[in-house]
């Protein structure tokens, strides 16, 4: 009678136990879009203290170990989105390891000059696997890149994780390409427009194509800069983008 008595009160108290986890977790969620809808009004009527987006750059070498472009022109490219983001919409953009732009040598030529249209096939290619791998396990010109405790953790939540963006060759008709939500990275084509960097990660964070003197036009010189209300709190809101400084 005792022992069925003790097996009952167990099970009895597992099942409480795990009800109120359910319950836990669903207040977690709660808060969560709370916190976040909270600051997607704030962000629409101006309020926007600054955030921060983890950044790893690359600048791919080919195999007769050639840049694909210079240094200069791809710290230009850093700086313009570096400037964009803190102007438009008060983002920080950090590095995301120990260095702002890292050496990718040796490169195969397929990976360079990429036939991609950006569609959603391409991010299945042999590139976008090495891209994505470069994204995961990222490098420095040391080795292997060791990020802060604090950003392995939001690598690992997918909460301020790091994106990865890689200067290429060439591609046919785009300047630049962008898998949103699928993958963590975006490529971008030497000696494109000073903004194509800042127009990506954009695209990155969430936001669409929007004609006109817009950052992302996408038709445009790649000098326009602007951000409307609403394009910025859809970028402020991003998982890419928090208000935790986790880069080194
Ligand atoms: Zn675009």
């Amino acid at each position: 009678m005792w022992k069925r008595f003790k097996k009952w009160a167990r099970k009895a108290a597992q099942r409480v136990w795990h009800a109120v986890q359910k319950i836990i977790r669903v207040v977690k969620e709660v808060v969560r879009r709370t916190i976040a809808l909270l600051d997607f009004v704030a962000s629409l009527v101006g309020i926007r203290p600054v955030k921060y987006l983890r950044l790893q750059c690359y600048l791919c070498w080919d195999q007769k170990n050639n840049p694909v472009q210079s240094r200069a022109a791809t710290d230009q490219l850093r700086l313009a989105a570096v400037d964009i983001f803190r102007r438009e919409a008060n983002v920080k953009i950090i590095r995301a390891f120990n260095y702002d732009v890292v050496d990718l040598t040796n490169v195969p030529e397929d990976f360079l000059s990429l036939n991609w249209s950006c569609s959603f096939r391409d991010s299945f290619s042999a590139p976008a696997d090495f891209f994505r791998d470069h994204a995961e396990n990222p490098v420095s010109t040391a080795g292997h890149e060791s990020s802060s405790g604090a950003g392995w953790v939001a690598d690992q939540l997918g909460y301020g994780e790091a994106i990865s963006a890689s200067v290429v060759r060439s591609m046919p008709s785009n300047d630049g390409c962008s898998f949103p939500v699928v993958e963590d990275f975006c490529v971008v084509e030497a000696g494109a427009g000073v903004t194509t960097l800042a127009h990506e990660l954009g695209h990155m964070c969430g936001l669409p194509h929007l004609y006109g003197h817009n950052l992302m036009d996408p038709d445009g010189a790649r000098t326009d800069t602007n951000l409307n209300r609403l394009q910025v709190s859809v970028l402020r809101t991003s998982r890419y983008v928090t208000y935790f400084r986790t880069g080194p």
